[in-house]
């Protein structure tokens, strides 16, 4: 599945059919030349809001999975979103409503539920309630119809509406038709609607998520583009040189011409993003009201004449100042989100610029054309996993490892492109979501293999290889089992791999056993190659192996710990001289200090007592948040106004105790460092591991989930 973020065509796109409403609304030419202004706006801007329904169903129904009861929730969801931004924009424009006289003399309960439910309380907030019906239309049809019956629903709705709107003439030839239509307008003002307009729209949006296009069609849709749209020109103008239009929003052509665009773009990559999708709705809801701004403008500097009059810098200034407000207004709302309760806790701070240049610094220790794996698991060691992924994936990194199913959804569902190796074992009752979801899985057995190829569906997997770990993988030495394991129908090898279980170790012995991992890997895939078989790409050495420079022959390497700046261990020495950085710190806050007297207990277990009168400062981190509990023990420390500050007393949940007896000043609110620099003095996450008998790796995967990690260049 594609995600979001490579929809860029699409997003950038709809601004551009923003600005396309904005021009039916202004109708920039009609100063110079009436015509051309309707060839515009009458026929070439209409694919604007069709642009958006078959968008809209695009991206809705990539969420629908076939589970009735979640798909329930995700339209549920989708539907309140509209109806919240509708019920937003019924109210901003309230009180033009009121200057404009909507509440006047005609004014009843009738047009208000028919504008609330058909035509919109302004003139451009029909699409909100026509997004919401035609959503509805197609999730009804969805479950009970093939695409093929759908269509045909939605092409006759369509029909019925080509006749309210573009083709209303043919229908004044009879009078029965006539008289059936203009009962359908008492209903609503138009036939470009939710009910007629908006299905086939929304129909061939979930068509195209359900049925992934492919790159080489990109020709044929700029062709279907071409050719539709050129045919919808012709239509426009013989249906309004035949007076035949009553409105002029829907054509037969339009539906070719917006199925051939979106496709197109849909194969174009590029990147988007939430700003630029808010920025079009945003843009969508405020321009009526830019309209009025530019023409009170205009009034009260007496510059009407230009900015008013001449309809094409009318045009130009509206979308200006739309985009404008647009963007304070999506600004504000983002911007109140990220302030909201950040760093009040206990933090994590991440430093993207660090993980930058490690995977630079790696990436030199690599054969030129070797790839690296970034290794994400564990909620990317800690440090915020689909984040961290993103960064990587923004910077080029195309592969990615995580242990687990969830880790390698939770990706996917973050837009993250390329490949995701799952290292550990997947149940076979998940193995469609592997598929759905494009996820690389880890073969790990003879056995595994071949229950995975009973499934009978198309995977991709990596083939490990246990050459000594004695974890993951076939025995090195079944080569019979091994050369099986590729040769399952179903199974597209893509790679295969093992792992080093003493590639840290400058000991002579583990470098000889490291050695003869190495060899037995290779001695393995020199018989797969033999067989005629291709192993796919190879890669043994982690961080440790690369660090170590223990194998070239690879083409790629699987990095975790290094990445983020660390090493296991604080003494480690590795053979290759890099510049790793560490790219987290963990803070916390001074909650409370008191005056403790001499001799008094602190904690639970009251294993720690003051031997004379004390400050106590209360922290709030615990060993929920990943500090271990007895680091008190252990002799650890913290920084605070870049001093030291013993741990006292038993780590709690949340909470731990320092003595700052010996640092003036403390008070709440102060940032405690736990690893990290304050001041002269850091504590590296190597020491606080070794302090409490383990590695860093268990110390950074350890932080909890509560802990906020917060970004910084
Ligand atoms: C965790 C893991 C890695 C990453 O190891 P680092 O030492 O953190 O680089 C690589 N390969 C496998 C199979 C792993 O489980």
């Amino acid at each position: 599945m594609v995600s979001k973020e490579n929809y860029g065509f699409i997003d950038h796109f709809k601004v551009i059919a923003a600005i396309l409403v904005i021009a039916i609304h202004t109708g920039p030419f009609t100063t110079y030349n009436e015509y051309v202004d309707f060839l515009f706006t009458g026929i070439v801007a209409r694919l604007a809001v069709p642009f958006f329904f078959i968008a809209s169903g695009f991206l809705l129904f990539q969420k629908i999975r076939g589970e009735a009861a979640q798909d329930r929730a995700t339209i549920h969801r989708y539907i309140a979103r509209i109806a919240t931004l509708y019920g937003l924009a019924v109210l901003i424009y309230l009180p033009i409503n009121v200057y404009a006289g909507y509440f006047s003399s005609d004014f009843t309960v009738y047009t208000l539920v028919k504008d609330i439910l058909f035509d919109g309380t302004m003139y451009h907030l029909w699409y909100f309630p026509a997004l919401i019906t035609g959503v509805l239309i197609t999730s009804f049809l969805y479950q009970r119809f093939s695409f093929p019956v759908m269509l045909v629903i939605a092409g006759l709705l369509y029909m019925i509406g080509l006749l309210g709107d573009s083709y209303y003439g043919l229908i004044e030839q009879s009078d029965l038709l006539h008289a059936i239509y203009t009962q359908m307008f008492m209903l609503f003002d138009y036939t470009r609607n939710g009910l007629f307009f908006a299905p086939i729209y929304l129909i061939l949006g979930a068509w195209i998520a359900k049925r992934p296009l492919t790159g080489q069609t990109r020709g044929v849709m700029a062709f279907g583009f071409a050719l539709s749209f050129v045919l919808m020109l012709i239509e426009g103008i013989l249906v309004n040189q035949g007076k035949l239009p009553r409105h002029d929003s829907m054509y037969i052509f339009l539906v070719p011409t917006v199925y051939f665009l979106f496709s197109f773009l849909l194969l174009q990559k590029g990147r988007g993003g939430p700003y630029i999708r808010q920025l079009t709705t945003w843009i969508y809801i405020l321009h009526p009201f830019a309209i009025v701004l530019v023409r009170g403008i205009g009034k009260a500097t007496g510059t009407s004449a230009i900015l008013v009059e001449n309809s094409f810098i009318h045009f130009v200034a509206v979308t200006l100042l739309a985009i404008c407000i647009s963007h304070v207004v999506v600004r504000f709302l983002t911007r109140k989100k990220t302030k909201r309760a950040t760093k009040q806790r206990a933090w994590a701070e991440i430093k993207v610029a660090h993980l930058k240049h490690n995977l630079e610094e790696l990436k030199r220790l690599l054969p030129p054309a070797a790839e690296l794996m970034a290794v994400a698991k564990a909620n990317a060691y800690g440090h915020g996993s689909p984040q961290i992924a993103k960064i990587l994936n923004q910077i080029g990194v195309g592969h990615f490892a995580v242990a687990e199913l969830e880790e390698g959804i939770a990706l996917r569902k973050q837009g993250i492109k390329g490949e995701i190796l799952i290292l550990g074992y997947t149940s076979l009752k998940n193995v469609s979501e592997l598929i759905h979801y494009k996820l690389t899985q880890t073969v790990i057995s003879e056995e595994y293999a071949a229950s995975l190829d009973e499934c009978g569906k198309k995977l991709q997997v990596h083939i490990k290889i246990d050459t000594g770990m004695g974890r993951l993988g076939e025995a090195h030495d079944n080569i019979g089992k091994i050369l099986r394991m590729y040769r399952h129908e179903h199974l597209q090898v893509t790679g295969s791999y093992s792992h080093l279980s003493v590639s840290d170790s400058p000991n002579h012995e583990d470098i000889a056993y490291t050695k003869e991992q190495i060899d037995r890997f290779h001695n393995v895939i020199r018989q797969v190659e033999l067989e005629g078989i291709n192993p796919g790409i190879l890669h043994i050495q982690s961080s440790y192996g690369i660090l170590n420079g223990v194998d070239e022959i690879c083409g790629m390497s699987r990095a975790g710990i290094a990445l983020f700046g660390l090493l296991s261990k604080e003494d480690d020495v590795v053979n290759r001289s890099i510049d790793l950085r560490p790219v987290l710190s963990l803070h916390a806050r001074v909650t409370l200090v008191k005056t403790i007297q001499a001799g008094s207990a602190i904690s639970y277990g009251r294993n720690y007592r003051t031997s004379k009168n004390s400050q106590i400062a209360t922290v709030s981190i615990g060993y929920a948040d990943g500090i271990p509990r007895r680091l008190s023990e252990a002799g650890g420390y913290v920084l605070v106004r870049g001093q030291r500050a013993s741990i006292v007393g038993n780590v709690c949940m949340d909470q731990l105790m320092i003595d700052v007896t010996h640092i003036p000043g403390v008070k709440e609110g102060d940032v405690v460092t736990l690893i990290g620099q304050d001041g002269g003095e850091t504590i590296t996450a190597e020491q606080l591991a070794s302090r409490c008998n383990t590695i860093t790796n268990e110390i950074v995967s350890g932080i909890g989930s509560r802990v906020e990690r917060v970004y910084v260049e």
